[in-house]
């Protein structure tokens, strides 16, 4: 369920009901402050909400100074160990800290900095991983780390609530996924705050998106989680915030530029499709507007399940069609395809209409029609797909007419007899 309470990371609403938020951490040396603010530049430009950046040093925490002035998004200060940071970074000006009450030095520490805080009426993040559990806790870990983990929670919850601090978000990680979803479920069943979803050390770009795709994913299609964080192996932060983001878009969670969808391909495929959806995946990132797009590799199907899609291609040999929400707009040279398309995407970016030329869309049609029918005994995986929908919502027809029918009771027959009892 979404958390009852919010706090504000500068002007970013988390929780309380408000979208789910994209954050990310900078990957450079915080005091290097041209790397940092370019990188941060970079997140920002990607669609990052906040950015985290590592606060180890007292360098790093001059640095803040300047970033928190130039960021163009609220940063977060993220400090292990040492309270002291995390008093300066509050008073650097940060917009939020990030730390772990189980290792910044015992709750009197940790007093101290929700004291400033408060006064300063800056939100914190608190939140312990699986690799952090504080010591009393281990057994318990041994025995249930979904159980361990959650107790962590529950007890820094407990532990800010007595300091008279509640201006805080949540999160509990692990590496481990289904720990993970388990974890946060039973959490957000017992705290009313905001929750930060993470998947601690996910891995590289490919293996850690799956796997966030699949734990955060999951708990967001639950309703769980008011702002994430993608961790990925990569000196670009900007791939955690596209990851984030397609995660929301494909959830519908939230909007934010184009979307991109082909069909897997299959021996029927008219032209080099890899290098086409991957050209138009990129041309795509510099449009603002949530146009969905469509790469057909052959026009078999004719539009079939891309007819909702804003526009979209489908190819054969030596032509192609371009297509918008189910009619066609224009046949084209195969080799113009791509271009063509995206003369189309840029003319609706500026009017924010769809022209269409009636004698063009006629002979796109024409062309279209003829492909369909020269295959139509083709089974195409969306034929089949299609065929196996029917079947299935038919099945599931003649299932409600049996089941509506009225029951007629035999009364000659025994009551272990299993004619006793009949549909009419
Ligand atoms: S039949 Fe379907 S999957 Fe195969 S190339 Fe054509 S559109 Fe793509």
């Amino acid at each position: 369920m979404a958390s009852q309470r919010h706090v504000m990371v500068g002007d970013v609403q988390v929780g309380g009901g408000a979208p789910v938020v994209v954050q990310t951490m900078t990957k450079t040396e915080t005091a290097n402050l041209g790397a940092t603010m370019d990188q941060i530049r970079r997140v920002a430009d990607a669609g990052a909400d906040l950015v985290r950046v590592a606060v180890p040093r007292d360098k790093d925490v001059e640095a803040l100074k300047t970033i928190v002035r130039d960021s163009p998004i609220p940063v977060i200060a993220d400090i292990h160990f040492n309270h002291t940071l995390a008093l300066k970074a509050i008073e650097a000006g940060a917009h939020c800290v990030r730390l772990n009450p189980g290792n910044i030095g015992g709750p009197e520490k940790v007093a101290e900095v929700a004291q400033l805080a408060n006064a300063r009426g800056v939100p914190m993040r608190i939140g312990v991983n699986s690799g952090s559990l504080p010591k009393h806790l281990h057994a318990l870990e041994r025995e249930n780390s979904v159980e361990a983990l959650v107790t962590a929670g529950v007890e820094f919850v407990g532990l800010m609530e007595r300091l008279d601090f509640t201006n805080f978000k949540v999160s509990i990680k692990s590496t481990n996924v289904p720990n993970t979803i388990a974890a946060n479920r039973l959490l957000s069943e017992r705290i009313p705050y905001p929750l930060h979803l993470g998947i601690t050390e996910a891995g590289t770009k490919w293996s850690g998106s799956l796997k966030s795709a699949v734990g955060l994913g999951t708990l967001l299609a639950d309703g769980i989680g008011d702002t994430i964080r993608i961790s990925l192996s990569t000196f670009h932060a900007e791939e955690e915030v596209k990851v984030a983001w397609e995660i929301l878009k494909a959830l519908k969670l939230r909007e934010r530029g184009p979307v991109l969808i082909a069909c897997p391909t299959c021996g029927r495929l008219q032209f080099d499709m890899d290098t086409v959806v991957a050209d138009i995946e990129q041309r795509l990132e510099a449009y603002e507007d949530p146009v969905e797009v469509a790469v057909l590799g052959c026009a078999v199907n004719g539009i079939g399940e891309a007819s909702h899609a804003d526009f979209g291609i489908t190819g054969a040999k030596n032509e192609g069609l371009i297509f918008s929400r189910g009619k066609p707009l224009k046949k084209v040279p195969q080799e113009q395809l791509v271009d063509e398309l995206f003369k189309e995407i840029d003319k609706y970016a500026q009017t924010k209409r769809i022209d269409v030329d009636a004698a063009e869309q006629a002979a796109g049609a024409e062309w279209l029609q003829r492909i369909e029918d020269e295959n139509a005994g083709e089974l195409t995986p969306e034929r089949l797909a299609k065929l196996e929908a029917e079947k299935a919502r038919a099945d599931s027809a003649a299932i409600d007419e049996a089941l509506a029918a009225p029951i007629r009771l035999d009364e000659t027959a025994s009551p272990t007899d299993g004619r006793r009892f009949s549909r009419a």
